[in-house]
């Protein structure tokens, strides 16, 4: 329930409470879980507050809605979690036919989005569409360890609920935040953790250290440095992904921000930021997710990597 997060999450309990009080719901939210393992509770807190007639507090442990909640079986509660890399199109069309129905029980329906970061730009278009005219009675949830990834018109469409999650990243090494962050669920992280992951992320950081070096002679060494450990396409999006977060990290130090994930790199971290402006690592950032939502649909994975390197050599002044 909510009150399990009074004191850890102070400020998202908070505005929870308010909204509640007031009785002023938005049509979206955005959960920013900033790494937070116990996010996913959070959340379902926040569908038992909207969806319990009680809304889920202290006195209500049985009702109806909450147990059929728990159980996973509340129609007029559905969730969404990406199938593999991506949150396809088709989970979301699916999801829209069923909520177009009336509810069975009580007059709210609410959906989340889990890692909403991984909506593709077919996805993106049509949970839009959803979210710019959002039906009667319908709440959506969107959650994300990385509001940077999401197009500006979603975020824009939400409340914005940023949790704490640096008390329970702090003590975790680079690996196991990243496994954290690009997993999907706690089994999906236990099997991540295993050595040639840990090799991957290695590679990256020198990929990285390469490139930031020699620039576009990176070109030459693709094989070496890239293919030799990523080669099918949900290898990419993943390792694209982990170049995001680390770009991001350079950007926190370079602004005076305190470096998130890769606290193991700061020797690399640190080098790079000194050679780029802080203009310059926006743009990366923006340059390779934008190439990284093109992959699924990109047959040529050499090419759309090429294309990669020159767009930033070209981008970045
Ligand atoms: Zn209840």
């Amino acid at each position: 329930m909510l009150e399990d997060f009074k004191l850890i999450q102070p400020i998202a309990y908070k505005t929870l409470k308010n909204t509640l009080k007031k009785q002023h719901f938005a049509h979206a939210y955005l959960i920013e879980t900033n790494g937070y393992d116990l996010a996913d509770r959070f959340t379902m807190a926040f569908a038992k507050l909207l969806l319990c007639p009680h809304n889920g507090q202290a006195d209500c442990q049985s009702c109806l809605q909450c147990r059929m909640i728990d159980d996973g079986n509340f129609p007029e509660l559905k969730i969404i979690n990406p199938d593999g890399s991506w949150i396809k199109k088709e989970q979301l069309t699916e999801l829209q036919d069923e909520f177009s129905k009336k509810s069975i029980i009580g007059n709210k329906k609410v959906y989340i989005i889990n890692k909403a970061e991984k909506l593709n730009i077919n996805s993106a278009n049509t949970i839009l569409k959803f979210l710019e005219e959002p039906p009667e009675g319908i709440v959506a949830i969107l959650t994300t360890d990385n509001i940077y990834q999401l197009i500006d018109t979603i975020v824009s469409r939400c409340q914005i609920i940023s949790l704490n999650g640096q008390a329970d990243l702090d003590n975790k090494s680079t690996f196991e935040k990243i496994g954290q962050l690009i997993t999907n669920n706690d089994n999906d992280y236990q099997n991540y953790l295993v050595d040639s992951n840990k090799d991957k992320l290695e590679a990256i950081l020198k990929f990285v250290s390469f490139y930031e070096t020699y620039h576009k002679k990176i070109l030459l060494h693709m094989q070496d440095y890239w293919f030799n450990y990523f080669t099918d396409k949900e290898v990419i999006a993943d390792a694209l992904l982990i170049i995001i977060y680390l770009y991001k990290d350079i950007l926190n130090w370079k602004i005076n921000c305190d470096v998130l994930i890769f606290n193991d790199y700061m020797e690399q971290i640190e080098k790079i930021a000194t050679s780029n402006s802080v203009e310059n690592l926006i743009n990366k950032i923006v340059i390779i997710n934008e190439n990284r939502n093109f992959l699924e649909n990109n047959a040529n994975l050499n090419l759309l990597m090429d294309k990669i390197i020159i767009d930033l050599e070209e981008g970045v002044k």
